[in-house]
């Protein structure tokens, strides 16, 4: 339920309880003091200081005029039922004597001692019974010349004196109660979660973002702790990355460092080595120069891809993405790269590239994409280069295969050599930046570390996927895999 609900919920109980409390404790107390009706209460709450008005002005009539009808029965019994009717008794005294007491005034107290009030004046008020009664005297005289006095007892009250006092403490009472347990049942559901919520917030300012805030709440308070809960995820998702991002930079520079480091100190060396005279013969002196021409090269090639790598991994390469036929596009490009293979030795063996097959439609930068084969060539021909012929089957040789999945809406290409492969701890880093397997880091012509990750970066930049495998048949195998597009009408994207 919403807050808005529940508030105004608990506005209206707060009203309406008390309310309904507090008309059923007046029931009882009406109920219980005889009246069947609550109409009549209220009735003779108006009317009884009319009635006994009325009533004690009439009796104070006929003991002016005559006040022998006192002494008639037939008239006091009269006045009896009247006077009882208006909730009022009456004592008639002759000479300090009693000779008439109303059926009323025994029923308002049967031990009361009455002839005491022929002596003495009554109080203005008596209280008996829990009724309060006001008291008042008429003196008239008998035919036969006796003092005569009777004494009037009007009730005061409706329901016993006590009861309207109660009546009010009860009503009180109720009142306080309800808004009590109202308010603690309303804050309760808004208040102790948002305590709850205000702990757990403070235990992340303190950089706990590991504790789950387990909060029972619903509506906007639930949904409020369900958002907190996703900003705590989210916040530990996005540190953790952070620190993810600083342990790599950190490995990054070190690496960067280690690799620039050693051919420097190989050209310092050979440097060293000709200016003290321990090149001596034009032939070593050649040899030198060579060897540090290499390392330059070697040098200038790092720096090249390390600029290249840091460019893209901040998406500062802009992708010059046009579509092109991927099949005719790769079909050229392994001819031009055939010759240099076959140089080397190598075979190329090509499939799903015939022009009869017909275009492969996809969104590609060239050059970036000449680049991914690039490097992923030159790694095959340099670490087939490694392996020695008792690890191949048969001749060197590299597989391009070109393979349509239209209907899921990608092409894969698979590049697979039958050189050494690699080891299968290995396979999972090797797309990582500086990440070299344990045989290339050892060997002379182990690289920068940074040519699977650049291929990683731009594949990725094509939308794409890229990951490599140790073939069945020995070899490595890297497959591209990239997303199809509709032929753009003007022949050109983005
Ligand atoms: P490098 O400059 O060391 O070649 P790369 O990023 O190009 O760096 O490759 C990362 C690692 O992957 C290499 O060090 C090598 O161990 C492994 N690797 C890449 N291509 C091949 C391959 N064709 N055969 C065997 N191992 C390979």
């Amino acid at each position: 339920m919403s807050i808005r609900r529940r508030l105004y919920l608990s506005y209206v109980a707060m009203a309406f309880v008390p309310f309904l409390a507090i008309s059923c404790v007046m029931l009882i107390f009406i109920y219980s003091s005889g009246y069947q009706d609550i109409r009549a209460y209220f009735k003779e709450e108006g009317d009884i200081g009319y009635h006994q008005a009325f009533v004690a002005g009439e009796l104070n009539f006929v003991l002016e005029t005559d006040a022998s009808e006192i002494e008639k029965a037939s008239y006091t019994a009269k006045l009896d039922e009247k006077m009882t009717a208006a909730r009022a008794g009456f004592i008639v005294f002759k000479e300090g004597a009693i000779t008439y007491r109303s059926s009323y005034v025994d029923h308002i107290s049967t031990h009361e001692n009455w002839e005491r009030y022929a002596a003495e004046p009554p109080p203005e008020e008596l209280t008996l019974n829990q009724y309060r009664y006001q008291t008042s005297v008429i003196s008239f005289a008998y035919s036969d010349g006796s003092n005569g006095e009777i004494m009037l007892l009007l009730r005061k009250d409706v329901v016993p004196m006590y009861w309207k006092p109660i009546f009010g403490l009860t009503s009180f009472f109720v009142i306080g109660l309800t808004i009590v347990v109202l308010t603690y049942l309303v804050s309760r559901s808004i208040i102790r979660p948002i305590a709850q919520l205000k702990k757990a917030a403070l235990q992340m300012k303190e950089g706990d973002l590991s504790s789950i805030a387990e909060i029972k709440a619903k509506g906007e308070v639930g949904e409020l702790s369900t958002a907190f809960e996703e900003m705590r995820i989210r916040l530990k998702t996005s540190i953790d990355q952070s620190l993810l991002y600083e342990e790599n930079r950190k490995m990054l520079l070190s690496h960067i460092s280690h690799d620039l480091k050693t051919p420097i100190s190989a050209i310092k060396g050979y440097v060293e080595g000709i200016m003290d005279g321990i090149a001596n013969t034009e032939e070593k002196r050649d040899k030198y120069y060579k060897t540090i021409y290499r390392k330059a090269t070697d040098m200038d090639q790092i720096i090249d891809e390390l600029f290249l790598f840091s460019k893209l991994d901040m998406q500062k390469v802009a992708f010059d993405f046009k579509v092109i036929d991927l099949r005719g596009y790769l079909r050229e490009f392994l001819e031009e790269q055939r010759f240099d293979l076959e140089k080397v030795e190598i075979r190329l063996e090509t499939e799903g590239l015939e022009a009869k097959d017909g275009p492969v439609m996809a969104a590609a930068d060239q050059e970036k994409l000449g680049r991914v084969l690039t490097n992923i060539l030159s790694n095959s021909v340099k670490y087939m280069a490694q392996s020695g012929e008792e690890d191949r089957p048969g001749d060197r040789q590299i597989h391009v295969i070109l393979e349509t999945r239209a209907e899921q809406g990608y092409t894969i290409i698979t590049l697979a050599d039958n050189g050494p492969g690699i080891d299968s701890e290995d396979l999972p880093h090797i797309f990582e930046g500086f990440y070299r397997a344990e045989q290339s880091r050892n060997s002379e012509t182990g690289g920068s570390g940074l040519g699977l990750a650049i291929v990683k970066q731009i594949i990725e930049g094509h939308g794409g996927r890229v990951w490599a495998e140790n073939a069945a048949s020995g070899g490595m195998r890297f497959c591209l895999q990239l997303p199809v597009a509709a032929p753009a009408k003007d022949g050109e994207k983005q």
